[in-house]
């Protein structure tokens, strides 16, 4: 067996457990957000405008937790099935630095810079 199919394994429990405890993050700050949510109801009525701005402001931080958890749980299925690193489009490899800063990466970095791929294709 070659070395670099064992360190491309090492890399995969690596960023598996990368994934995971981003995972657990977004859960945890998931339940502040329930601790502050009971504390905004505890404002008196002239803060609730304010409270208003800030629900939007939490729909918005809760979107982007489900886009990043969803993206977060198909990489990790990917490493199950053995398509992660492959770009969803173009199918290469994606450059391990890539995965590096963005284990969730799902296109390569010139399908990212590609203009003409529809923006739902370059989420990172
Ligand atoms: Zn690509």
């Amino acid at each position: 067996m070659k070395t670099g199919t064992n360190r491309n394994r090492f890399n995969l429990k690596l960023q598996k457990k990368r994934l995971l405890r981003e995972l657990e993050q977004l859960n945890s700050s998931c339940n502040l957000d329930k601790k502050e949510e009971r504390d905004v109801s505890f404002q008196s009525r002239i803060e609730i405008a304010d409270a208003t701005t800030e629900f939007e402001k939490n729909l918005a931080l809760d979107a982007f937790k489900r886009t990043n958890q969803s993206r977060i749980e198909l990489a990790l299925k990917k490493i199950d099935d053995g398509t992660y690193g492959i770009c969803d489009y173009c199918g290469n490899s994606i450059d391990p630095a890539r995965l590096e800063i963005l284990p969730y990466a799902n296109v390569c970095i010139n399908c990212c810079r590609n203009d003409s791929l529809p923006e739902k294709v370059k989420k990172d």
